[in-house]
């Protein structure tokens, strides 16, 4: 049951009288484990064919680029080549949520500088020129982390901050060091969040509702980006203006 309310306390500090409201939400917990159970059942299956066609994707990929073939055909192999790597990583993303539930998500830490993996992780990002993707920071924030996680959290922030702003098109990422700690700042000026939604934002499976079918998603991103900060022990939080954008921030132990 979840309470939400004011307690009034006696001399003793005990709570003699509640007053607000109590929600059943036994239900909403049973439903989480049903979809986690099914993500987990599904995920495994889709597992095996995916990783095949991906294998045969990349030797098809290799072979256009050496063989005689004709412009259409290296057309729809460069787009079954996209999509593909859409569906991995919606995978990915899946495997994931699994492997955080059964505590699994090992980080490899290793010592490296936060700049390098920002303007690695922009440049592959910049090649969707929806979106004009700046970068400023300085050379010498060092952090113990797990590089290929912490890119995966920034590639998440950056493609929800490309896929919320149709209209304005630019993103600011900004990094450095603050108050003894390294910070990353993934700022866009796009539709921004209800400030009722923002506490539960990084909840998993959770999407903001009446946006319609606008914006695809399976509102996982933000959990697993969250989940993967805390374990560095950083913090991740959003700062957002309805309608005029949002910035995502987290940050990273300095090494
Ligand atoms: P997904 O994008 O797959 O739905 P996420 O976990 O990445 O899932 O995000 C959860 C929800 O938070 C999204 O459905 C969206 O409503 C909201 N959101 C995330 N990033 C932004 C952003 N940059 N601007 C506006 N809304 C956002």
């Amino acid at each position: 049951v979840k309470a939400v309310g004011k307690a009034i306390f006696n001399s003793e500090g005990v709570a003699y009288r509640f007053s607000g409201t109590l929600q059943d939400v036994t239900e909403d917990h049973n439903i989480q484990l049903r979809k986690d159970e099914f993500i987990s059942v599904a995920s495994h299956e889709l597992k095996t064919p995916i990783t095949s066609l991906n294998a045969s994707m990349q030797i098809l990929q290799k072979l256009i680029k050496t063989e005689n073939v004709s412009d259409k055909i290296r057309l729809f192999v460069g787009k079954a080549g996209n999509n593909l790597n859409k569906l991995v990583h919606l995978l990915d993303d899946l495997l994931n949520v699994t492997k955080l539930q059964q505590g699994q998500l090992a980080l490899n830490k290793t010592r490296f500088n936060l700049g390098d993996l920002v303007r690695d992780s922009c440049e592959h990002l910049s090649q969707d020129d929806s979106h004009l993707i700046t970068v400023t920071g300085p050379d010498d924030v060092m952090v113990y982390a797990d590089y290929r996680r912490i890119d995966q959290v920034l590639v998440n922030l950056v493609n929800n901050a490309i896929k919320y702003s149709p209209q304005a098109k630019m993103v600011d990422i900004t990094f450095g060091s603050e108050n003894g700690v390294a910070i990353v700042y993934v700022q866009d000026y796009g539709i921004g969040i209800n400030p009722e939604k923002l506490p539960h934002l990084f909840d998993r499976y959770y999407r903001v509702d009446g946006l319609g079918h606008q914006f695809s998603g399976l509102g996982l991103g933000l959990y697993i980006s969250a989940e993967i900060i805390k374990r560095h022990d950083g913090n991740i939080s959003v700062d957002s203006v309805w309608g005029n954008g949002s910035t995502f921030s987290f940050t990273l132990p300095l090494d």
